[in-house]
């Protein structure tokens, strides 16, 4: 079976940064290298031509017109200078016998060095003596040819060693602060991705036990690590709103049914001992009162679900033909209390979820005919701008008083008029229209004036 190793962000984040590193100076120093030595050999055996001829003519100067074998104290200074050179030199006849020569010891120490030199630079250089004459004088009875000897096919004399491996320790140098920098880095880089996102894990195990309150308070110049705290963040605000609107809900459900609950009682125990009569006037209004807590009780199923789970389906649709066919459904109630209603402004496609838009105009149109006194009228207006889509419900109903108006949209919340006319309104319509309205990303505002009606108006975002 394949075992699941997991290795830590942080970890992998080091490793790569090593690996990477790694190859970059590796391959930087092995180009390095390549280019540095090709010009330094030709550096080297430009040098080396340039040193043979130089050696050439300081013997053909020391023999000037002459043809007899120099001053040998002259000699051995060319000779010397020509080992620190890395040459050895001789002069013979032109019998091969040896006129003069340099130290032999001496020459033998300086190759065997420079020998030894090349071949620890180099593990596998394929060098060896190499031998040329020049001849200096061509008279016959005292030709002399000038031989030099050197370790080829190039060598590099002592300071050229140097240079050669100050550059290797330099190298190794640059490789060794660009590996530490790296593992410096790679922690650094990987503490500042990671911790937050610690700080996300410790939230989401806070959330899991139901702790939603503290955010997280720090942020990320990382893109997607802000996406996920701020994700984080809204996940745990979304989990304490619907936490904390089921206790609301349940709190006032409670407290709204507990008033109608303990009335039916008393006035069913009140039957049952006879203290009144069970008559059809009665059982009617306890019926009624029945009615009225089963509506409620449908009213929390849509709340909740409303509240809970927007999802929107949105598709496109003509507004204006959409409202009109609402309003036909209201025609009996509307022909009931004479009320007139107008629909003007424009047809324009909104893109929206239609049911849930229906929802919203069935409950501002049902509040604008409950709060409306017979034989008046409700306008519903239209309008486009370049961003938004507006529709408006204005009734000249009993109207909201000024203290009021941001309070109606909360759930259950009722109007003092509006318990007084004894609408039988639950109070839970205004808080359905307020969610959809926000989740399409639009706003409701409300002009009201008391006796005299109220405006709801809509927008909606076009995109
Ligand atoms: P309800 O079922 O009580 O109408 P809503 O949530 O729809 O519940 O409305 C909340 C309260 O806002 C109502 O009880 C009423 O007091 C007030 N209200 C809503 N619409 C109007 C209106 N058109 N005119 C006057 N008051 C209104």
């Amino acid at each position: 079976m394949k075992k699941n190793t997991q290795i830590s962000l942080k970890v992998k984040l080091i490793i790569s940064y090593i690996t990477i590193s790694l190859f970059l100076v590796i391959s930087l120093i092995t180009i390095a290298r390549y280019i540095i030595y090709n010009q330094f050999e030709d550096y080297v055996l430009k040098n080396q031509a340039k040193n043979t001829r130089q050696i050439v003519e300081q013997v053909k100067k020391a023999y000037g017109n002459s043809t007899k074998l120099p001053n040998k104290a002259l000699l051995n200074n060319i000779g010397q200078n020509a080992i620190d050179k890395g040459f050895a030199i001789r002069i013979e006849d032109k019998n091969d016998s040896i006129l003069w020569c340099m130290d032999p010891s001496l020459c033998g120490h300086m190759l065997s060095d420079i020998e030894h030199n090349m071949n620890r630079l180099y593990s596998n250089f394929s060098g060896d003596y190499v031998e040329k004459s020049y001849l200096i004088n061509s008279d016959g009875g005292n030709q002399a040819t000038l031989i030099l000897r050197y370790y080829g096919p190039f060598y590099y004399n002592n300071t050229e060693v140097e240079f050669i491996s100050m550059l290797n320790y330099t190298f190794l140098i640059g490789a060794i602060v660009a590996l530490v920098l790296s593992v410096v880095i790679g922690l650094f880089m990987a503490n500042r991705i990671s911790g937050p996102i610690y700080k996300v894990i410790d939230k989401t195990r806070k959330i899991e036990q139901g702790n939603y309150k503290d955010v997280i308070e720090i942020t990320s110049n990382t893109k997607e690590v802000k996406q996920l705290i701020h994700s984080v963040n809204s996940l745990a605000n979304t989990l304490e709103n619907q936490t904390s609107f089921k206790k609301r809900l349940a709190r006032d459900y409670a407290h709204e049914f507990r008033t109608p609950l303990a009335s039916l009682q008393s006035n069913l125990e009140a039957m049952i001992d006879g203290i009144w009569e069970a008559d059809k006037e009665r059982l009617e209004s306890l019926y009624e009162e029945i009615l009225r807590l089963t509506r409620m009780v449908g009213n929390i199923d849509s709340l909740v679900s409303v509240e809970e789970n927007i999802v929107l389906e949105k598709s496109n649709f003509d507004l204006k033909e959409f409202i009109n066919k609402i309003v036909i459904n209201f025609e009996s109630i509307l022909f009931e209390k004479k009320i007139e209603v107008q629909l003007e402004g424009p047809s324009p496609v909104l893109y929206a979820d239609k049911d849930k838009i229906g929802q919203v105009f069935i409950n501002l149109l049902s509040n604008a005919i409950k709060y409306s006194k017979e034989n008046s009228l409700i306008q519903i207006h239209i309008q486009e701008t370049k961003k938004n889509i507006i529709f408006s419900v204005k009734d000249y109903g009993i109207g909201i008083e000024k203290a009021e108006i941001n309070l109606i949209f909360e759930h259950l919340y009722r109007t003092d008029q509006s318990r007084a006319s004894a609408t039988g309104g639950s109070g839970v319509g205004l808080a359905i229209v307020k969610s959809i309205v926000l989740a399409h990303g639009g706003n409701i505002e409300v002009r009201s004036e008391v006796g005299k009606g109220s405006e709801f108006i809509v927008h909606l975002p076009k995109k």
